[in-house]
């Protein structure tokens, strides 16, 4: 018996190459967990036929000597990344039978390494949500209690991972739907710098913001398979590759006046005895002023909507996406819109329309584009100083289905994580131990641009 939920990427990869077990054992022992647990978590949208297939193309790899180190491993893709000749839905109506007619750049070079590409996982309709209750498909549930949510929009990944239906999963970072689902089911999650990863192949909600990264138990994990699927592609003109990094530095910032008003007294006492922890393991920790970073959360949420209005407009039944006839080309568009789109998206579609309307633009989107440039510099300036910045990951653990039907207290779930999108900053969520009701904490890490790779050294100090 191959225990999955325990078993790491890293251990999984030696076992493989010592003919421990194979490939193929190693995804039907996943595929049995599907099985076992699916029907009520309702993690995958999909689990692909052809998984015992790749399983036994990678056993053909490893024998050889050939593929990386997820040669072999069984991976959970997000919804909205595409995968030739699959169904790419990202939990919406509006695309329930769209197949990909390419594989995103982070895809082939999974397939590259030998990877197993095990299923397509439940999301919030396009991204957008932090709770999964946005799918068209029904919510996922948290592994850990069944009752709560999983976090979002990245919530069918982080259950994935977290419940051993596969060893790693990939998901999209617009505003914190890696980190944020990572922090509630007990996993890493990993935002990477903005163009570290390509996007090509990623379904776009917000351009400017957007990035795939990676899930998985502990940080040497997410970092096989950052170091996997990272790198310049010519078809995102906005990838990079990264320089080599210095030595990871030991100072952390702690940007008090953030954690004023509205977090968990749970996740405080939580996040400061973490930072009593990293200073036992030779960090120091000092507070700073991001005087910014309160408004981040205010120009996500002008910002992104914007950006979805445009990448949606797309979707109008005669490009892409499910089609209602009409008797004109506005009825059929608006016909088809309105049976595609769930209640969110739509909301943010309109309020796109309204910031980038004629007359609000400048007292919207313009102005909010001056507040995020100015989020940018006090983070490039407080890195003159520390090497990380670090709060809690969310305001509060995994909450109860139902329990945010306000929009708004919805998006207050994003207000640690917007901020390293806003300024394109690689960003990670570690888990941190768990509450007096048994529900995970998690703490955001972000570092300076380009440094991604000194965010995975942090878990060692954290753990002792
Ligand atoms: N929860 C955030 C939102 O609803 C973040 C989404 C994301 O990162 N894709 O917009």
């Amino acid at each position: 018996m191959i225990d999955t939920e325990a078993l790491t990427i890293k251990k999984a990869g030696e076992m493989l190459r010592e003919g421990k077990f194979s490939s193929q054992d190693l995804a039907l022992a996943c595929l049995d967990k599907i099985k076992e647990k699916n029907g009520e978590l309702n993690v995958f949208l999909e689990v692909f036929d052809d998984a015992l297939e790749q399983a036994k193309k990678a056993d053909a790899m490893i024998k050889e000597g050939k593929g990386g180190k997820l040669a072999g491993i069984p991976i959970a893709v997000k919804d909205n990344i595409l995968i030739e000749g699959r169904i790419t839905s990202s939990a919406s109506k509006m695309l329930e039978n769209y197949r990909a007619s390419y594989n995103a750049f982070v895809i082939k070079k999974l397939k590259d390494a030998g990877a197993v590409l095990i299923g397509r996982t439940n999301m919030d309709e396009f991204a957008m949500g932090s709770s999964t209750e946005n799918s068209a498909y029904g919510p996922v549930k948290n592994p850990r209690d069944p009752l709560r949510v999983p976090g979002g929009s990245s919530g069918g990944s982080a259950a994935a991972v977290a419940s051993g239906m596969a060893l790693g999963a990939l998901g999209s970072d617009t505003g914190g739907s890696i980190r944020q689902p990572a922090s509630f089911v007990g996993v890493v999650g990993m935002k990477p710098t903005y163009g570290a990863v390509s996007r090509s192949g990623l379904t776009a909600m917000s351009s400017s913001l957007d990035v795939i990264g990676p899930f998985a138990k502990n940080s040497e994990d997410a970092g096989i398979i950052f170091d996997c699927i990272r790198g310049k592609d010519e078809l995102d003109g906005t990838s990079i590759d990264l320089p080599k990094e210095a030595s990871p530095g030991k100072s952390i910032g702690v940007p008090r006046e953030l954690l004023k008003e509205g977090v968990d007294a749970e996740v405080l006492a939580n996040f400061d005895e973490s930072m009593e922890k990293l200073k036992k393991s030779g960090y120091s920790v000092k507070d700073i002023s991001l005087p910014f970073s309160k408004y981040a959360l205010a120009v996500y949420y002008i910002i992104m909507p914007a950006e979805v209005s445009t990448n949606l407009s797309r979707l109008d039944g005669a490009r892409y996406g499910l089609r209602k006839e009409g008797d004109t080309v506005f009825e059929m568009f608006s016909k088809s819109r309105s049976a595609g789109f769930g209640p969110e998206t739509r909301r943010r579609i309109m309020l796109g329309t309204y910031v980038l309307s004629h007359g609000y633009y400048d007292a919207y989107y313009n102005k909010a584009w001056k507040v995020r440039r100015a989020i940018m510099k006090e983070f490039s300036e407080v890195f003159n100083e520390i090497d990380y910045v670090a709060t809690p990951t969310a305001p509060a653990p995994a909450f109860k289905f139902g329990e945010r039907s306000d929009p708004l207290q919805m998006y207050l779930s994003d207000i640690f994580t917007v901020s390293a999108n806003l300024a394109g900053l690689p960003s990670i969520s570690l888990p941190s131990g768990t509450s007096s009701e048994n529900l995970p904490f998690g703490i955001l890490f972000t570092a300076p641009a380009l440094r991604d790779h000194s965010l995975f050294e942090i878990e060692k100090s954290l753990k002792n």
